[in-house]
C-alpha cells in the first residue's frame, strides 16, 4: 500500500452516499461560513486501509482562534442539513446527528498537562498544532474536505509512513507519562488493526506502564470499554497483560491465558460474547476483597458492580452446584437474579465439567422458563389472594423446570390436585 496524496477516490469507493455526501455538504458550508474542515481520526485511517469505517471525526478551524468552533459549526450544519447537535462540551466538542449517523465535531486544540495523567488544559489551536496532540501518528491523518481541495491528505507526522509498515508510534518520548490512557488505546491498536509498536513506543510503553496507576477510574474505564466493543477483546487484553498494565491498574488484575481461551471457546460455541462478558473474565479470579477493590478503582456504576460482584457471588456458589443429581429449580434459586455475563464467564471455567454444564442450562434455558398461569388464572381457579399465589406459582415454576409438568392443563390440574390436597387435609 503506498500512501496517496488525496482520499478522494478512497472517500468515492467506500463510503455509502449519503455519507458522501454529508461531507461534501459539510465542507461546503464550513468554508462559507469562515472555517476550514478537516476529516480526522479514525475514518482516514480506515479508509486508507479499506477497513469498514464508524461515524466520521470532523475537525474544525476558526478564523478567530476560539473554542467554539464545533459548537457553532454544529449549530449551522443542523440547520442547513436538517440535523440536530445532541451534545456539547467545554473542550471545544459537539455531536452532530444528521440522516441517522453521529458526526463528532471538534475545535481544534492545543493541548498542556499540569501533571502526568492529569486532565489536559485546552486552549484553541490550528491544525498543526491539534495533531500534535494525538496518540499515534496514524491518527494524525487528516482530509481537508473545502471544495477546491476536497479530500487532500495532510500528513503532519508521517502517519502515512507508519500506516504502510504498520507501525504504531507516538509523537514523542513522554507521550504514554501525559496521558496513560494511551497504553491502553495503543493495546487495541496493536491487535485491532495488525499493527507493531514501534521499538521505541514499546520501550515507552513499558517504561511508563506505572503511570497507570495514576488514572482516574472513570478513565480507565472508558478506554476498558473501548476494548470490550472491541470484535475480540481477549486479544488487546492479552496483549496489556504482556505488558503488564492490569498489574499497574490494580495488583491483583491479571488477564490470564484461561481468560483467553475461555473467550474464544465461548464465541466458537455460538454464545453471545457481549462486552461486560470481558468484565466478568476479568473479574473471575479475584477473591475476597479484591472484587471490591475493582470496582473502587474503576469507580464502578451499578452495570459494572453488578458483574463484578455476581462474578465474585457465583464463585462462592459453585461448591453448592457440585452436587449429584441437583434438581433444575434448586440451580434456578441459587442462579436467579445473578448476572447474565457472569454465568457465561464460570460456565466456561468452572472446575467440574457437571457444574458447567448445569451453568449453561440455566443460562440457555431455565433462566427464561414461565409458567402458563399468572397470578389472575390462579385466583379463578380458586387461590385466594396473598401470599399462597406466590408461593403456588413458585411450586409451578420449580415443577416446570424440573419436568414435572409441561403444558397449561397439567398446571391447572396441578393446582386443582393442589387445592383438593389442602381441603382434605
Ligand atoms: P478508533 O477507535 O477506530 O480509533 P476513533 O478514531 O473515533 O475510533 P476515538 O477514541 O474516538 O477514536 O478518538 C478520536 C481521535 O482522537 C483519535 O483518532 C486520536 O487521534 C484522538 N485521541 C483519542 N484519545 C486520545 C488520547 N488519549 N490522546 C491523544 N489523542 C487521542
Amino acid at each position: 500500500m503506498l500512501v496517496p496524496t488525496t482520499i478522494k477516490t478512497l472517500i468515492d469507493e467506500q463510503l455509502p452516499t449519503d455519507m458522501r455526501a454529508f461531507l461534501h455538504s459539510a465542507g461546503e458550508c464550513a468554508e462559507s461560513n469562515g472555517f476550514r474542515l478537516f476529516l480526522v481520526g479514525g475514518m482516514v485511517r480506515d479508509l486508507l486501509l479499506g477497513r469498514p469505517s464508524r461515524d466520521p471525526d470532523l475537525l474544525v478551524q476558526g478564523t478567530d482562534l476560539t473554542m467554539n468552533g464545533a459548537s457553532d459549526l454544529a449549530d449551522l450544519l443542523a440547520s442547513a442539513l436538517g440535523g440536530e447537535v445532541t451534545s456539547r462540551s467545554q473542550f471545544g466538542t459537539a455531536k452532530l446527528n444528521v440522516n441517522g449517523f453521529d458526526t463528532d465535531l471538534i475545535t481544534a486544540r492545543q493541548e498542556t498537562y499540569s501533571l502526568p495523567g492529569a486532565l489536559p488544559d485546552v486552549t484553541p489551536a490550528t491544525i498543526e498544532e491539534d495533531m500534535a496532540r494525538r496518540d499515534f501518528t496514524l491518527n494524525t491523518l487528516a482530509a481537508d474536505l473545502s471544495s477546491g481541495s476536497f479530500g487532500d491528505l495532510i500528513d503532519l507526522q508521517n502517519g502515512g509512513d507508519d500506516l504502510e509498515q504498520g507501525t504504531l508510534r507516538i509523537l514523542h518520548d513522554r507521550s504514554f507519562q501525559d496521558d496513560p490512557t494511551r497504553l491502553l488505546r495503543a493495546a487495541r491498536y496493536e491487535t485491532r488493526l495488525g499493527l507493531h509498536m514501534a521499538p521505541d513506543t514499546e520501550a515507552a510503553a513499558r517504561r511508563d506502564a506505572e503511570y497507570l496507576g495514576g488514572i482516574s477510574g472513570d478513565r480507565i474505564r472508558h478506554e476498558l470499554e473501548r476494548i470490550f466493543d472491541e470484535p475480540q477483546p481477549e486479544l488487546a487484553l492479552g496483549r496489556a497483560e504482556d505488558m503488564m498494565f492490569f498489574s499497574y491498574l490494580l495488583s491483583t488484575l491479571e488477564w490470564g491465558p484461561e481468560l483467553t481461551r475461555a473467550a474464544q471457546s465461548l464465541r466458537e460455541s455460538g454464545y453471545e460474547t457481549s462486552p461486560m462478558l470481558f468484565l466478568a473474565l476479568l473479574a473471575l479470579p479475584l477473591m475476597r476483597d479484591n472484587p471490591e477493590a475493582l470496582m473502587t478503582r474503576l469507580n464502578a456504576p451499578v452495570s459494572w458492580a453488578a458483574v463484578i460482584r455476581d462474578t465474585y457471588a457465583l464463585r462462592v456458589t459453585l461448591p453448592s452446584l457440585s452436587v449429584e443429581n441437583i434438581q433444575p429449580s434448586t440451580v434456578y434459586v441459587k442462579l436467579a437474579g445473578l448476572a447474565p455475563e457472569a454465568i457465561l464467564a464460570w460456565s466456561a471455567l468452572a472446575p467440574y465439567r457437571s457444574v458447567r454444564g448445569l451453568l449453561l442450562s440455566f443460562q440457555m434455558k431455565w433462566r427464561d422458563v414461565k409458567t402458563h398461569l399468572d397470578g389472575d388464572d390462579l385466583m379463578s381457579l380458586g387461590i385466594p389472594q396473598g401470599p399462597e399465589i406466590g408461593v403456588v406459582l413458585q411450586e409451578l415454576l420449580n415443577a416446570r423446570l424440573d419436568d414435572v409438568i409441561f403444558t397449561r392443563e397439567e398446571e391447572e390440574s396441578f393446582v386443582r390436585n393442589r387445592i383438593s390436597s389442602n381441603e382434605h387435609t
